[in-house]
């Protein structure tokens, strides 16, 4: 039995089963705007709070639209451009993250936050060789050699099961099937061990039997180094099989957040429940 308040001053509390204790990242209060054509302002993201636990896959499902993407692009600090973030905090680990200069936000995202879109192609230079896009991140953040950063993309290349790693290296994207340069984009989000990994959609644009192949890989990995992961996906059934807890957004506003199971069996919004009526 949580205590759910009632009336209108209730709105504002974050809804039931949003905190964990000791979460690795904490979002609270987040809402972001954008302008309009007409002139004004259009919120797209209002009030939106949640939690990922360590070690901990959330689930962020909603329809497309709802604000997915860009509450998750709001927490690394990448808002679309022009949006605007009103008074929110965003801490990882409990260090605050909001009104962190540029600068010292972009070492904690490389540092400590890895990011997965949907379209693992087009994310990566065509012109690059995996390999040296790969390289090229470690080298960055680890100040590795040229010789060390090709030894550990083919150990990252390893971890995420790409056959023949090391004869993978000097491919281009193009020569990678769908599910191959999204275990691509996931090793490079791998590169400088993140604890959180925030992936947007990274199975949508996948084909069917591919999709568990990397649902597995992320389970697989979140195994092995204990990592924290955002999983944002408009696909109910993706989080059913994968996620620890699920938060649900619908036209910009989180309506429902608690564990996949508890969830799956007794949605407390309605929206869920349409939701999970029309999954096959
Ligand atoms: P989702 O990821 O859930 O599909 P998004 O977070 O991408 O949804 O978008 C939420 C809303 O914000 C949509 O109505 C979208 O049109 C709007 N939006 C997203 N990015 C921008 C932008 N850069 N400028 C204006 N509106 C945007
Ligand atoms: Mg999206």
């Amino acid at each position: 039995p949580v205590h759910r308040g009632k009336g209108a001053e209730a709105e504002a509390d974050p809804p039931a089963g949003t905190a964990v204790p000791d979460p690795l990242l904490s979002v609270r209060d987040l809402t972001v705007s954008f302008p309009q054509p007409g002139g004004g302002r259009v919120t797209v993201v209002q009030g939106v709070s949640l939690d990922v636990g360590k070690g901990e896959i959330l689930g962020l499902v909603g329809e497309s639209g709802s604000g997915k993407s860009v509450t998750a692009m709001s927490l690394l600090g990448l808002v679309p451009d022009p949006g605007r973030v009103a008074a929110s905090t965003v801490r990882l680990d409990g260090r605050e993250l909001t009104g962190l200069p540029f600068d010292e936000l972009r070492k904690v995202r490389g540092r400590e936050l890895g990011v997965v879109f949907q379209e693992p192609i087009a994310s990566l230079n065509p012109a690059y060789t995996v390999g040296d896009q790969v390289a090229e991140v470690l080298r960055e953040h680890d100040g590795l050699s040229r010789a060390q950063a090709r030894e550990r993309v083919v150990e990252l290349f390893e971890q995420v099961h790409i056959p023949n790693p090391a004869d993978r290296l000097g491919d281009y994207p193009h020569q990678f099937s769908g599910g191959m340069a999204q275990r691509v984009m996931i090793a490079m989000a791998l590169a400088c061990r993140p604890r959180l990994l925030v992936a947007d959609e990274p199975t949508t644009a996948l084909d069917v039997t591919v999709q568990g192949q990397v649902l597995d890989l992320l389970l697989e990995l979140r195994e092995q180094t204990g990592m924290s992961i955002l999983l944002i996906t408009h696909d109910l059934g993706v989080v059913a099989d994968v996620a620890d807890r699920v938060a649900v957004m619908y036209a910009g506003q989180l309506v429902e957040c608690g564990p996949t199971e508890e969830v799956f069996r007794k949605p407390s919004h309605p929206y869920t429940e349409g939701l999970l009526t029309s999954l096959p």
